[in-house]
């Protein structure tokens, strides 16, 4: 294991505890479905998942980064910037790009398929922030290997963003309560827990919604901001939204719950 892998590891560690001890101490909507089959499924897909990019990725974004710097590649190399503004200015773009990203998965009829598994959770907690189709993690690194070797984003950039992207997400999937007037100035900024459990509502409108997964802004700019669920967090039902037809809900089913 690299050492940035072991930091990677560390920081999802830590996250996933502080979430799941904020989650016990101020749990915010009443959970539905049996908590160690989700945990097992959910947990289990971080697992494979990693294997799955161990098996069929000859080089992460990481590697791409390191062979990017190497060889002066990127639009990153044209500009000569201190790497502090560098790191700022990668980790805005590589946001964006997320962004984008999740947009054209809910937009696009095959790229759903393989997201809907995020959106099969029928509860929301810390663990559905990991929670993703192996197709489409493998997609997303391709798309990310893309981007830094196109900008020249530096390797320190990369793990600073792998390390935000996934610390947000954990800390936007869990079900804990954040007073409102502090989730008010939060928002306005990143994706706070609130406004990412939107997205996970089974209204249609409402999954279409909220596609940030770290700076809420992309959201604004692009309006497909929506401030609260219709039916309030105590009565949002979550899951698959209501457009889906039967036979693909039974098809769902096998394709989401692997280890059940
Ligand atoms: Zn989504
Ligand atoms: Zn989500």
């Amino acid at each position: 294991m690299e050492n940035t892998d072991l930091i990677r590891l560390s920081f999802f560690l830590i996250a996933l505890i502080l979430c799941a001890i904020w989650e016990w101490l101020a749990p915010r909507k009443k959970l539905t479905q049996n908590k160690f089959n989700r945990w097992l499924n959910n947990l289990g897909l971080v697992g494979l998942n990693s294997l799955c990019l161990m098996i069929f990725m000859p080089v992460l974004a990481f590697e791409s980064a390191q062979f990017a710097a190497q060889n002066q590649l990127g639009l990153f190399h044209l500009i000569a910037m201190p790497s502090s503004f560098n790191i700022l200015v990668s980790v805005l773009l590589l946001d964006a790009a997320i962004y984008f990203q999740h947009v054209l998965f809910h937009r696009s009829r095959w790229l759903w398929r393989l997201h809907r598994m995020h959106h099969a959770d029928q509860d929301i907690d810390v663990t559905t922030g990991s929670r993703f189709h192996p197709i489409e993690i493998i997609l997303s690194m391709w798309i990310k290997i893309a981007l830094v070797i196109i900008l020249g984003v530096s390797p320190i950039a990369v793990v600073i963003f792998e390390i935000i992207l996934n610390v947000s997400a954990m800390f936007n999937h869990s079900n804990a309560r954040l007073p409102i007037s502090v989730d008010k100035w939060l928002r306005k900024i990143i994706v706070t827990p609130d406004m990412h459990r939107v997205h996970h509502s089974i209204i249609v409108k409402e999954t279409h919604s909220n596609f940030g997964f770290f700076l809420s802004i992309w959201d604004r700019w692009f309006r497909t901001y929506q401030a609260q669920p219709k039916e309030g967090h105590d009565g949002v039902k979550i899951g698959i939204p209501l457009f889906q037809k039967p036979r693909e809900q039974w098809i769902d089913k096998m394709l989401t719950q692997p280890f059940r």
